[in-house]
């Protein structure tokens, strides 16, 4: 069976027919979440529209429409419970009317990390594996966990997601989550400019200038021997370090898998994470495999399928 899948990512709208483990076709749209998720309605139905027509796919071979969300999602109601700083209306929309008003098949959602850690699991990094925790470094840090098998949800759905905001620094700034001191609010995109700009060194720093403070170029200047953006890759790398630990010691996986973008310097952060893993890790049972994502951006839509079948 076929399956359409629509990722709904706070940046971009990913529409994409999965079919066996393969993305047949994919199209993307601009989000605009700011405006929220109901006015994007109309040009996703016409873009799912148009893939089926391009590839000559009848609503009879569709197994149904699996939708991801950057958010907290009841995949048992199929509400969006809350949602951070984007599609503000999501969590009054309902997805499942709207979905089998327009298709007339199944509908399932989940969250984006959960969706991701299935497509590893399945057809990626995570095969022939059951115990496995994601974690994805980026503008924020997403997670989510696998034990036996089963995707951990929780009473409150929210079990296993919020890695990103575990405490690893108690003398730490505020996070956007209400705590302080969590990996995402003091070694994340959106972090990462104001670590730059506090560093009593930073008019010294060959960063100071630059219009763009990302990660791309925090790596590339650590490595050239800034010494400003080497201290604030370390402690980067250790915020995330100090996560994975505490995500090891709640989950007791076999695999963490580490996606997002911050990954294009993998060969920096995975022999990082691996030694201060091995140091700091309670697992008398062996060594946790830390391993990068296989997929860049496809996992989301290929584990919604799965989760359809
Ligand atoms: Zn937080």
């Amino acid at each position: 069976m076929k399956a359409i899948v629509l990722d709904l990512g706070g940046t971009r709208l990913k529409i994409g027919l999965i079919s066996d483990g393969e993305i047949i076709s994919q199209a993307l749209l601009p989000s605009y979440s700011e405006n929220g998720i109901i006015p994007r309605l109309s040009a996703i139905e016409v873009c799912v529209n148009q893939i089926l027509e391009q590839t000559g796919t009848g609503i009879g071979e569709l197994s149904g429409v699996g939708i991801s969300i950057p958010g907290i999602v009841d995949t048992k109601q199929m509400k969006v419970l809350s949602i951070n700083k984007k599609f503000d209306d999501m969590p009054d929309f309902d997805f499942n009317t709207w979905s089998k008003q327009t298709w007339g098949i199944p509908t399932v959602m989940e969250n984006d990390a959960r969706a991701a850690l299935i497509g590893e699991w399945q057809y990626g990094a995570g095969k022939n594996c059951d115990n496995i925790v994601l974690v994805t470094l980026g503008t924020g840090i997403g997670g989510a966990a696998m034990i036996e098998g089963k995707l951990l949800h929780g009473k409150h759905f929210q079990a296993g997601c919020l890695g990103g905001h575990f405490t690893v620094n108690m003398h730490g700034g505020k996070c956007t989550c209400g705590n302080t001191g969590c990996v995402e609010s003091e070694a994340s995109s959106w972090i990462l400019p104001i670590l730059f700009r506090n560093h009593l060194d930073f008019e010294q720093s060959k960063a100071c200038g630059e219009e763009l403070l990302d990660f791309e170029l925090l790596f590339r200047l650590a490595i050239q021997g800034d010494k400003v953006s080497n201290e604030i890759m370390l402690h980067c790398l250790d915020a995330w370090s100090a996560g994975i630990v505490t995500m090891i010691h709640a989950y007791d996986p076999e695999m963490v898998i580490i996606g997002g973008g911050v990954m294009k310097s993998a060969e920096v952060i995975l022999p990082y994470i691996r030694k201060k893993v091995e140091e700091c890790a309670w697992t008398p049972w062996g060594k946790v495999k830390i391993e990068a994502a296989h997929f860049s951006d496809e996992a989301g839509m290929l584990g919604m399928a799965h989760l359809l079948k």
